[in-house]
């Protein structure tokens, strides 16, 4: 007889967001998109990463990271026994810019409830951002050269939880600049040995107290940002 599983609540509000993502016209992008790229993983992933915005094959295929980054990813991910179903990937604008251009702060910050929506949805207990334009959603004031490979801050989440930001380069800034390679591979090594000392129930949190206390989220517009 076939098995039946019900959906989880996170299931449930991740594919939610999925279709409210689908239909938004919040911002400008909204226009020129083919359809949204919500993200994928897995909806009890503690590692969430968030990338900075669709490119073109990701616009097609209506999935994150599939490109020559997304190659890349997906061996960075198996260089520390990780595979894509057992994350989340997600962007943080979820339509692609034209021309692959960086998105403006009013599109990210259009997009922001979103990308707040499945990080609640998630709880994850590390946020690994790519690229400095992620970064910056989460941390603006950092700069991705002196706060790459490690755990920088914790980041709240909601009134339930807060996680752990480590800053990682873009895989296509290590496609572009192949002196970046390494330094990815060694900070997703970094990311390997972080999650593995945090492997116990409960050890993630004492950690996080001894991670710089930068309070940070994802910025919306709400906070009143000029472009
Ligand atoms: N680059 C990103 O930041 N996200 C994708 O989904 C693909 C490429």
């Amino acid at each position: 007889m076939e098995q039946t599983t019900t959906p989880s609540r996170a299931a449930l509000e991740l594919a939610s967001v999925a279709r409210d993502a689908s239909t938004c016209t919040a911002c400008g992008l909204s226009q020129t998109r083919t359809q949204a790229v919500p993200g994928e993983g897995s909806p009890t992933a503690a590692l969430v990463f968030v990338g900075e915005a669709p490119g073109a094959r990701e616009d097609l295929a209506g999935r994150p990271f599939v490109g020559a980054s997304g190659r890349l990813l997906d061996d960075l991910l198996a260089s520390i026994g990780l595979r894509r179903e057992e994350v989340f990937i997600l962007n943080t604008v979820k339509c692609r810019p034209p021309e692959n251009r960086n998105p403006q702060r009013s599109e990210t910050a259009a997009c922001a409830p979103f990308l707040t929506r499945q990080l609640q949805a998630l709880q994850p207990r590390v946020i690994a951002t790519l690229g400095k334009h992620a970064l910056a959603v989460f941390a603006p004031t950092a700069k991705i050269t002196e706060v790459h490979g490690r755990p920088y801050a914790q980041t709240e989440i909601d009134q339930h939880g807060s996680a752990v930001l480590f800053p990682l380069y873009h895989p296509a800034a290590a496609l572009h600049n192949g002196s970046l390679r390494p330094t990815l591979e060694r900070d997703m090594a970094a990311l390997r040995e972080y999650l593995n000392a945090n492997a116990r129930e409960g050890a993630g949190k004492a950690t996080l107290r001894e991670v710089d206390s930068v309070p940070t989220r994802p910025r919306s517009r709400t906070q009143g940002e000029a472009e």
